[in-house]
């Protein structure tokens, strides 16, 4: 080759590599050492958006002044160190298609020496990254996006290596299981926080599933970390290998706990409702709220109308031929009623098909728009014609009783829970000459009750109303010739299954006459012991001077007579002593005389009393207190007591011949029992023989003479010194009575 050729082959190779270098896609210019442009090719003057003109043979910091700071150092250093500068992806607005975009070049300043090292040229080379830079950033995007979404949505993402069971989770899913949000957590401990009954048939089996299927999905329950349960949601992905061998997988998990809790909430309260409407038989439908056509008639509705509810429906006409003529114009009244207030509710009879007629109850409430779907009235059907038929009933009832308590004389009332009289029948008004109104206006009621009387009315009210204690009272009331007459009042309380008073019924009784009767009879009864006391007196008197005179005489039938005579003189002497008792504890003026005395003493003193006159029974006495017993009472009104006691064990076991007497301590008390083996009583006459001329009745009456006020008067004697009196008795088998008086009860404390 000859040294021309050489030389226009090196022009040549000089010429080709030039043209290379021209059209090369990275930007390349060559710089000298006095920072004088020597060479740029096309796609570095075009970066740089400069013709070749302008800065060939120009110094590159004449041409981007902004960069002499910058420059001048990075080009000392790279022509001292011989090491070139590499500056990636900086940031230049071109205009590219007439719009200033930006764009992004990693940017080389390579030094370049000659053979024999001397520096020749800064060569600078440019190539634009800007899609490179786009696109990582659009991944970086998307991944900060898809880590928003799942953290607002509440989802953690994980991603599980199947092979070591290592995973990688978002922040998140440690707060799904109650740990900091920072903490990593391990798959086995994710799998133990799992409720084991959920660990084992739920979430392993869907594992196991996905193995196969390559889709993981579940629901399951997990006690996180400080105890919380809680509901958690799965979906993963299982991306396999080449040869089908599964070695990951993605997936994100969810919180759904409020979701499941009102997803149960919804399914019970659902229940509940169902079960109210079959418990409450109640029909459902819907009811479009502007044509107000009536659909979805649920079974029981159907029924109710008497359709059968599995072969049969119906429609909104249909129903609507139902309604009874007389109800037509109060049912549309409704609808245009529920038209505005939304709220449907009406009651009709109803004719059925087989022409029964029937009550129903039809309510319905107004259920805004939503979804897409129109506005409608949700109701319900109701059979009410059994409540119907019951309130007629009640009706009727009531007006029988009012007809009934007005038909008779007997004054009757009904009082509220706080005492407020409500009711008074027509007896009332005839009685007092004033009208209902009179009554029900403030102190109607106590305006006729005698002044006497009424402070003693309003406590006793009072005190009934607070204890719901029944009413007892005796008062006079004003008629309507301003005469007062007695009546006994008497209310009772009307308790709901609370024990509530709900009403107060009271009665009025016109005892006016008894009492009249009962003082004449207390003042004859006053003037016949009166009068008979005085001639039984004298007879004792006479047979006691008999007896004196003529006592030891030698003629048996006239000492028997007169001990007879004297016998039944005092039998006759104690009658009219209780006889008299009893009007004087009636006028409340039977004095007590007390004072302290020995119990023992005056038990065996009767005792021997009733022996002197009583020779046909055997009285045992027994003391069973190691002492003797004081009480502080009437000595002669026990002493009455006791001899009631004695003389009706006697009186009443004619075959049995024996009577106990103890004498005892019990608890607070001194108690004196007499036991005999007679007749006895049943439980009934038990509750009566207490009361003022109660006898038991029957064929015993003849057998047994007696005024039946004796136990009446002991009754009253224990009452008043504070004791008591019990008995035990059985038919035919005897009676046990005991009397209680209260020890302690000296002078001093009375
Ligand atoms: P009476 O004067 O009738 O005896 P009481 O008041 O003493 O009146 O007694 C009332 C009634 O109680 C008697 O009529 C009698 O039926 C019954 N009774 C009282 N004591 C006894 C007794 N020990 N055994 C059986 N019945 C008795």
């Amino acid at each position: 080759m000859s040294e021309n050729g050489l030389l226009s082959l090196f022009q040549n190779k000089e010429n080709v590599l030039e043209n290379v270098l021209q059209k090369t896609p990275f930007g390349f210019s060559l710089i000298n050492e006095d920072y004088v442009f020597e060479f740029a090719n096309e796609a570095w003057l075009k970066i740089v958006q400069k013709e070749n003109h302008e800065i060939l043979g120009k110094r590159i910091f004449d041409i981007f002044p902004e960069t002499e700071t910058n420059l001048l150092s990075i080009f000392e250093n790279v022509k001292n160190t011989k090491v070139p500068f590499y500056a990636p992806e900086q940031n230049i607005k071109l205009e590219r298609k007439g719009l200033l975009q930006d764009v992004f070049f990693n940017f080389v300043y390579q030094p370049i020496y000659t053979e024999s090292g001397e520096f020749q040229y800064f060569a600078s080379v440019v190539i634009e990254v800007t899609d490179l830079i786009t696109t990582r950033n659009k991944i970086k995007n998307d991944e900060e996006r898809l880590r928003l979404a799942t953290e607002s949505s509440h989802t953690a993402t994980w991603d599980l290596n199947l092979k070591t069971f290592d995973i990688i989770h978002s922040s998140y899913l440690s707060k799904i299981f109650g740990y900091n949000e920072g903490e990593q957590i391990s798959h086995q401990q994710m799998r133990d926080h799992l409720c084991e009954e959920d660990r084992i048939n739920i979430v392993e089996k869907a594992f196991e599933k996905a193995l196969q299927t390559g889709v993981y999905q579940y629901e399951a329950r997990l006690i996180d970390k400080v105890q919380n349960e809680k509901w958690i949601s799965t979906n993963g992905k299982v991306f396999f290998e080449h040869d089908g061998i599964p070695s990951r997988m993605v997936g994100v998990m969810q919180d759904i706990t409020q979701r499941k809790t009102s997803e149960i909430l919804l399914q019970q309260s659902h229940h509940q409702l169902n079960t109210a409407m079959v418990a409450s038989k109640l029909g459902r439908f819907d009811m479009d709220y502007e044509t107000q056509h009536k659909y979805n008639f649920s079974p029981r509705f159907l029924e109710i109308l008497g359709y059968d509810s599995q072969t049969e429906t119906i429609s909104s006409e249909v129903f609507e031929k139902h309604i009874h003529k007389n109800f037509v114009q109060l049912r549309l009244d409704a609808l245009k009623a529920a038209k505005q207030t939304g709220d449907l509710f009406y009651q009709t009879k109803i004719v059925l098909r087989d022409g029964t007629q029937k009550w129903i109850e039809i309510y319905g409430k107004l259920l805004e728009p939503i979804d897409g779907r129109k506005a409608y009235i949700s109701g319900t059907i109701r059979d009410i014609t059994e409540n119907k038929n019951y309130e007629k009933n009640i009706r009727e009832s009531e007006k029988k009783y009012r007809f009934l308590a007005d038909a008779i004389p007997q004054i009757v009332w009904i009082g509220e829970k706080d005492g407020q009289l409500t009711y008074f029948n027509k007896a009332t008004m005839d009685y007092s000459g004033k009208n209902y109104n009179d009554f029900l206006d403030g102190d109607g009621w106590l305006e006729i009750v005698h002044p006497d009387e009424q402070q003693e009315n309003i406590r006793l009210w009072a005190k009934s109303i607070r204890t719901k204690k029944p009413f007892f009272f005796e008062h006079r009331f004003r008629n309507k010739d301003n005469e007062y007459r007695w009546f006994l009042s008497r209310a009772f309380p009307d308790l709901d299954e609370a024990g509530n008073v709900k009403k107060w019924v009271g009665t009025s009784t016109d005892i006016d006459d008894m009492k009249r009767q009962e003082k004449q009879k207390n003042d004859f009864i006053k003037m016949a012991n009166h009068e008979l006391k005085t001639p039984v007196t004298t007879i004792k008197g006479y047979v006691q001077l008999l007896k004196k005179m003529r006592g030891d005489s030698e003629d048996k039938f006239l000492v028997n007579s007169l001990n007879t005579i004297e016998n039944q003189v005092n039998k006759l002497n104690v009658l009219i002593g209780d006889l008299l008792d009893i009007s004087r504890m009636e006028a409340g003026n039977l004095p007590l005389n007390k004072k302290e005395f020995s119990l023992l003493g005056l038990v065996t003193e009767t005792i021997e009393d009733i022996k002197a006159s009583e020779q046909s029974h055997h009285i045992n006495f027994e003391l069973k207190h190691p002492t003797d017993i004081e009480v502080y009472a009437d000595k002669d009104r026990i002493t009455q007591v006791l001899n009631n006691l004695l003389t009706n064990a006697i009186k009443y076991s004619p075959t049995s011949k024996m009577v106990n007497v103890e004498l005892f301590v019990e608890e607070e008390y001194a108690v004196v029992s007499v036991e005999d083996f007679g007749i006895g009583m049943d439980h009934e006459e038990l509750n009566k023989i207490f009361e003022r001329f109660y006898r038991v009745s029957g064929d015993d009456e003849e057998t047994f003479p007696g005024f039946g006020i004796g136990l009446f008067i002991v009754k009253d004697i224990l009452d008043r010194h504070d004791g008591k009196i019990t008995v035990i008795s059985k038919k035919e088998q005897g009676s046990r009575f005991s009397f209680f008086l209260p020890l302690g009860k000296n002078k001093n404390s009375k």
